[in-house]
């Protein structure tokens, strides 16, 4: 296993769509096994997709877990070509991204939500998810579309903010 680069903002692997995965084979393996890995390697960090990491592949991985913004957990999940199929309410909430790590935002978000995906073992699964994880999985599932959460800030001027405690901790 090894912890993977995170690919940052505006590079093009980020704003494209992802294709799906069609076979599960070692190489596919390997990536969820050095996603994982990446994922609890960066402190806070709740999900990685695919293309974060140089690979144009749907396929995400989140954790949200111990998290002090966590409501309800469903634990490490790996979620191969994710849809979401039903939206249910709207939340605003202050978003970060690895690919981003000087800023953060105002996104609005539905809460509640449920999935169709794959699982790593090829099997088809439905799951339903709200509050944060949920917000997580949407943010994670648009980046397989090339979407970032400054592509659905609600205003560039009042809901970006520059991190100032990164900042402070580089210093
Ligand atoms: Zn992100």
């Amino acid at each position: 296993m090894a912890v993977l680069e995170v690919l940052q903002y505006p590079h093009e692997i980020l704003k494209k769509k992802c294709a799906l995965i069609e076979k599960i084979d070692n190489k596919t393996n390997q990536l969820i096994d050095d996603m994982i890995e990446s994922l609890h390697s960066f402190p806070g960090c709740v999900g990685i997709a695919a293309p974060q990491v140089g690979c144009s592949l749907q396929l995400i991985v989140v954790n949200v877990s111990g998290h002090k913004k966590t409501t309800i957990s469903h634990g490490l999940l790996m979620l191969l070509n994710p849809v979401i199929r039903m939206r249910e309410g709207e939340v605003i909430s202050r978003e970060g991204c690895l690919s981003l790590p000087d800023y953060t935002g105002n996104v609005k978000r539905a809460v509640k939500i449920s999935i169709c995906a794959q699982n790593r073992m090829g099997q088809h699964i439905e799951m339903e998810s709200k509050g944060f994880e949920a917000i997580v999985l949407q943010h994670e599932i648009d980046h397989l579309n090339g979407i970032l959460f400054v592509d659905r800030i609600i205003s560039l001027k009042n809901d970006l903010f520059r991190r100032k405690k990164y900042k402070e901790q580089k210093e």
